[in-house]
């Protein structure tokens, strides 16, 4: 994957899931890819990842974007809402079956667990051992013989490992069929799962550049197979740290006061909140941070690759780097 070169206009993406209001961990990740993004003089699309089927939550799309309008984030082109794009997922997921490079799988959470010759617990959970390769052509086919619902999965090629050089996190080396194992790219509910919908997206959406929360990195690697089989060009990607709270677990509920939202409430500024978050970053910035009233302030001179990758940590009244 090569740098794009100065000619080539940068293209990002907010991508919210409007599963909730915005966090501290969310804002800061969406600050780094708006200031990323300003600062070359790309172009922004705003994309709501609205399949998230029973998480996503009425009204959360414009609480999403009233937040980020607060901040001071703007975007160039959207939002676009995954929702209406049902059949173009379809398609392509056609093109992967076709291709013999996804399989209709019934197996259920416990077969997969029960399955797995290595358990991998955490993120990934276990490493799905490919029972279902190779057993049925479609779907229909598959429900006939086994009165299951079908899930289709990736198949991971044999001794894949993928390689690329992520902006923040610098050479990642991953080998898929060890980490969780052919991934699922269409749920039993017939919708696309986020593996597929991403990388339909950002291409279509002619996406450059992605800059996100480094819980994601694996899932490059999973995205950049499937850019692969379409030939698509994959774009550059930054993953940047996730805030976590005292107990290093990702920023939620149980550690209190932490959303956007809530701040706001309590009287707090956006200027506060900027430089709350610029704190964190302070060696990818050359404005002090008493002179930042909002976030264009943040722009002269700023260098993601500088943001570094060290945990950023919520300790209930401030964040630290
Ligand atoms: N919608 C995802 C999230 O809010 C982001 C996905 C992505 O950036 O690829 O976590």
């Amino acid at each position: 994957m090569s740098k794009l070169d100065n000619q080539t206009v940068v293209v990002g993406r907010l991508a919210p899931s409007p599963t909730g209001v915005l966090h501290l961990g969310n804002a800061r990740s969406f600050l780094l890819a708006w200031l990323d993004l300003r600062s070359r003089g790309g172009h922004m699309v705003l994309r709501m990842e609205d399949l998230d089927g029973p998480r996503v939550k009425a009204g959360a799309a414009r609480l999403a974007m009233e937040d980020l309008r607060w901040l001071g984030l703007d975007w160039d082109e959207g939002p676009i809402y995954q929702r209406p794009r049902l059949e173009i997922y379809s398609s392509y997921l056609q093109r992967l079956a076709e291709a013999g490079l996804a399989y209709p799988c019934v197996c259920t959470r416990k077969d997969v667990e029960q399955a797995a010759s290595a358990p991998h617990p955490g993120e990934e959970g276990p490493v799905y051992s490919g029972t279902c390769r190779g057993l049925w052509r479609s779907a229909i086919e598959a429900q006939k013989q086994t009165g299951k619902l079908p899930c289709w999965r990736f198949a991971i090629p044999v001794g894949t490992t993928v390689d690329f050089s992520d902006r923040i996190c610098g050479a990642t080396s991953l080998d898929l069929a060890q980490q969780g194992g052919d991934f699922v790219i269409w749920k039993k509910d017939n919708e696309p799962a986020y593996q597929l919908a991403v990388v339909v997206d950002d291409a279509e959406q002619k996406i450059n550049s992605v800059v996100r929360g480094d819980d994601l990195i694996s899932s490059a690697g999973r995205q950049i197979l499937i850019y692969q089989a379409f030939g698509f060009p994959v774009p550059e990607f930054a993953h940047v740290s996730l805030v976590v709270g005292t107990d290093g677990r990702r920023l939620a509920k149980r550690h209190g006061d932490t959303t956007v939202r809530q701040f706001r409430e309590q009287g707090i500024s956006s200027a506060q909140i900027l430089r709350m978050l610029a704190a964190t970053f302070t060696n990818a910035i050359s404005v002090p941070l008493d002179r930042i009233h909002q976030a264009s302030d943040l722009l002269p001179g700023f260098r993601l690759e500088a943001v570094g990758s060290k945990p950023v940590q919520w300790d209930g009244k401030e964040l630290l780097a």
